[in-house]
């Protein structure tokens, strides 16, 4: 089986597959909510104190690689709340009227999520300060000296904004979440009690070794271990009666070309690039970015994160460098 990049099984952005296996998978309460610890418990009192005082939730702003559990975790406040959700995206809305339309429409304490919110555009950025600040729309009717603004009271009502890095909003907006909670990689720990929960779900057959085998390739990320699991489940009903074991896991895992640590052919293109053209570097990450024709951004959100995490390439204000274990894994030669 040959994957090209446009094809990555590892990629943790949002694919037409996921949309279907997402759905049912997604955790609806806290409790089933796995790992994030710190963040679970800040929320749980932030959301214990507001139901108190029967208001809504301060602005919350979630910030983490793609595939952590962002939107998952609004859907979890808002259950926790009682509240409606309303789902929409920074490019999704286009014009000021667009949001304005969504925001007149909420009942009072209802959560508003925008995903990658840092992609709205500034005219529409504007109309949110003085609804997140004072629930209130500021509208101007007429044109030129005639020009009227008048100011409508909107509900009461939280927003709930992701982003990839909480750097990539602009300080007016970041300014106005109350709560700012950074989603982290998820442990090995962690992923297989996911793994696991999700097999049970999908009702198919899974031992601690096989839960262990893809939560390992499954770079810290929800939504590549829920991904990996859904092809090495095809390929045990196909070739193995269903169950996945160690054994299976790793067959299938290899044939998609994925290695032991969850890497793929980006990661060792970007790894080798980095050795051979610029000696492990330091080299800077537009550099890298044009090296091997990704978007500075992705490598970014997407590579690093999971690169550093495991100890392949660190980060120094000179740029990035691939470290020893980098090296080693690859198959080239450290010196100092
Ligand atoms: P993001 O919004 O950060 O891109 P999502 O919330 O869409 O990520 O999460 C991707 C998938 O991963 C979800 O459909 C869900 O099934 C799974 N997932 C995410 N976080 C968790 C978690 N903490 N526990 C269990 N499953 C999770």
């Amino acid at each position: 089986m040959i994957f090209d990049d446009n094809e990555r099984i590892i990629t943790s952005d949002f694919t037409e597959e996921d949309s279907q296996i997402e759905y049912g998978l997604r955790p609806r309460h806290l409790d089933e909510y796995t790992g994030q610890d710190k963040v679970k418990s800040n929320l749980e009192v932030y959301i214990k104190a507001a139901l108190d005082r029967h208001e809504a939730l301060d602005h919350v702003l979630l910030y983490g690689p793609p595939g952590l559990g962002k939107t998952t975790l609004a859907g979890v406040i808002a259950n926790e709340m009682g509240v409606n959700i309303r789902i929409t995206s920074g490019p999704a809305i286009e014009k000021a009227g667009d949001l304005a339309a969504i925001l007149t429409n909420l009942s009072a304490n209802d959560i508003l999520f925008i995903d990658e919110i840092h992609r709205m555009s500034r005219t529409v950025e504007e109309i949110l300060y003085p609804a997140m600040e004072d629930y209130a729309l500021d509208i101007i009717i007429g044109k030129g000296p005639s020009a009227k603004s008048i100011r409508l009271d909107l509900p009461k009502f939280t927003l709930i904004g992701a982003t990839t890095r909480a750097g990539l909003l602009t300080a007016p907006l970041r300014d106005r979440f109350g709560v700012m909670a950074r989603l982290e990689l998820y442990t090995s720990d962690e992923l297989i009690t996911i793994v696991k929960r999700s097999a049970g779900l999908l009702d198919v057959e899974i031992d601690e070794d096989g839960a262990r085998a893809i939560a390992d390739r499954s770079r810290g990320t929800p939504r590549i271990a829920n991904r990996l699991l859904k092809r090495v489940r095809d390929f045990a009903e196909v070739k193995f009666g269903g169950k996945i074991t160690k054994e299976v896991a790793d067959e299938a895992l290899r044939m998609m070309d994925i290695d032991d640590k969850g890497l793929d052919m980006t990661d060792r293109r970007m790894i080798t690039c980095m050795i051979q053209s610029f000696r492990g570097g330091p080299v800077g990450l537009e550099t890298i970015a044009a090296s091997i024709g990704e978007e500075p951004n992705t490598i970014e959100d997407v590579y690093e994160p999971y690169l550093m995490q495991i100890g392949f390439l660190s980060r120094t204000p000179r740029g990035r460098i691939v470290t020893r274990a980098g090296y080693e894994h690859f198959g080239f030669e450290f010196t100092e």
